[in-house]
């Protein structure tokens, strides 16, 4: 289980990860994942793929 809120739709829920990088509600990529770094290996993609996109939310999104 994790959590997930999107500066799209302003959606902010916990939900089952299934490997998609999008918003669960609308499907915006603006969405920031809050997993348990507990629950997934150091090695896993995901790790790497929450850091670039919160790299690039912050970026393009400054509020
Ligand atoms: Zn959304």
């Amino acid at each position: 289980m994790a959590r997930f809120r999107c500066r799209a739709c302003g959606k902010e829920d916990s939900f089952v990860y299934d490997g998609r990088h999008t918003c669960p509600n609308c499907g915006s990529a603006a969405v920031q994942f809050a997993l348990g770094v507990e629950e997934i290996p150091d090695d896993h993609p995901l790790i790497e793929a929450m850091r670039r996109l919160a790299e690039e939310g912050n970026e393009k999104n400054e509020d």
